[in-house]
């Protein structure tokens, strides 16, 4: 793989050093302009694709465990959806910002293209510190979110699912709220829900579970074994945390985990059971016995074969880019690579296996949560883990099939098939009225 990745994409990448524009939806926009390059697109096709089509802020005034009300900042952002419903999750973070949203909605359009299932691509989020709150007072801001959203939302519409901070008990407040605003019950409105009112088996662990998929076979690619390799970690939720110990189930050695606090290390491989079951007691992997600190900033440069970043976006950047030592990077995150980085790190060889399809997982099990809520089945794990498997080995070999044909690095490989399909769609459907 290395030997296709010319940087293709420098020429429109705009030169604005010394400090890189951050800002995630610009960064969504560059990324699509490249893809939209390649594919010729029509000027107006590229501003219909490039830009949401629904945005709706929302104030949550919600009562807090002391009595005081406090008045939150919501959005829900549908990207396109063109292919089918809008498909997304919800995140819960004090940094959250309209643009951030609108990237992520935009990342989930590309995403369920590159999988090829039959959805579109949507995101909300809303501005708190899910971490300084009880669960009451996560529980009256969810419900109120959720019945604030109501309009947007639905099976048929926008389905929300579990993104940073949010969970499965996330999803059941909301799809009780919307269940008791419309009648009845409706399970296929969000994904991601406890097994006990429609979730599916697998989801939870979908995201990590896909990633392993795409990187055994980048793995033969580039001709590394999984077994025995190295693998650092940055950042310890769902998707971090499981990679981890599915890493490990391959014979991988976990080299390296990280949190918000910190990180930890040991060259002999650390056990992400006992990294789990420490975290779930103290609140941070740091500290845990039989592995030696490390930062975050160190973690992401350090020597191994898979660097896993599996937080937020904006990790790998110009400043640490030509740092980075992994010969594979597997974006668990949405948006952990900027396009300066992404430029540096194709002209290294290094192979970075982009989010809208390394995690890409995670919404593919979510279509197959949706699909048996929709249709009254009940899968079991071998059934959704033998499908997701399929779909994710298709869809890596169809970006790499991409790649060689336009000679480019992964992510354009993976935005070029992604945009041409949305496009595709859009064109036929025809423009309203
Ligand atoms: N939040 C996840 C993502 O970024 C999952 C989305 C979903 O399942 O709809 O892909």
């Amino acid at each position: 793989m290395a030997t296709v990745a010319k940087p293709a994409i420098a020429p429109m990448i705009p030169r604005i050093a010394p400090r890189e524009d951050l800002n995630p939806f610009r960064i969504a926009q560059i990324q699509f302009d490249m893809a939209a390059e390649f594919l010729k697109l029509d000027p107006g096709l590229r501003q219909i694709l490039r830009t949401p089509k629904r945005i709706l802020e929302v104030s949550l005034p919600t009562k807090m465990d002391n009595g005081q009300v406090k008045v939150l900042t919501g959005y829900r952002v549908q990207h396109n959806v063109a292919r089918g419903p809008g498909k997304g999750g919800i995140r819960y973070h004090p940094n959250v910002t309209l643009d951030e949203v609108k990237a992520l909605a935009a990342w989930m359009t590309w995403k369920t293209a590159v999988v090829n299932v039959p959805f579109g691509g949507a995101k909300g989020g809303v501005i708190c510190d899910p971490k300084r709150m009880s669960k009451a007072e996560l529980e009256r801001m969810t419900r109120r979110f959720a019945s604030e959203i109501l309009p947007l939302i639905g099976p048929d519409q926008d389905i929300p699912a579990p993104d940073v901070y949010t969970d499965s008990q996330t999803m059941a407040w909301i799809m009780d709220t919307y269940s008791m605003m419309v009648g009845h019950t409706v399970p296929g409105v969000v994904t991601g829900k406890p097994i006990s009112v429609g979730g599916s088996v697998g989801r939870a662990e979908a995201t990590a579970r896909g990633l392993v998929f795409v990187v055994e076979e980048a793995c033969k690619l580039k001709k590394i074994s999984l077994r025995g390799a190295t693998v650092a970690i940055q950042g310890f939720g769902n998707a971090g945390a499981t990679a981890a110990r599915l890493f490990v189930e391959k014979k991988a050695k976990v080299i390296a985990l990280s949190d918000t606090r910190g990180g930890v290390t040991n060259s002999r491989g650390i056990d992400p059971i006992k990294a789990i079951r420490y975290k779930e007691r103290s609140g941070t992997v740091v500290g845990m016995p039989g592995a030696s600190r490390i930062s975050n900033d160190d973690l992401i440069t350090m020597k191994c074969d898979i660097l896993v970043p599996a937080a937020l976006e904006n990790v790998i950047t110009l400043t640490n880019a030509e740092a980075i030592k992994a010969r594979i990077v597997a974006e668990a995150a949405n948006g952990p690579t900027t396009p300066h980085a992404d430029e540096i790190l194709a002209r290294r060889g290094i192979t970075v296996l982009p989010d809208i399809l390394a995690n890409s997982g995670g919404v593919t099990v979510s279509y197959f949560e949706w699909v048996q809520n929709q249709e009254g089945l009940l899968w079991d794990t071998e059934e959704v883990n033998l499908r997701l498997q399929k779909i994710m080995i298709r869809a890596f070999h169809e970006m790499v099939d991409t790649m060689r044909k336009h000679h480019v690095p992964p992510r354009a490989g993976a935005m070029i098939l992604a945009v041409g399909r949305v496009a595709e769609a859009t064109l036929v459907r025809g423009l309203f009225p």
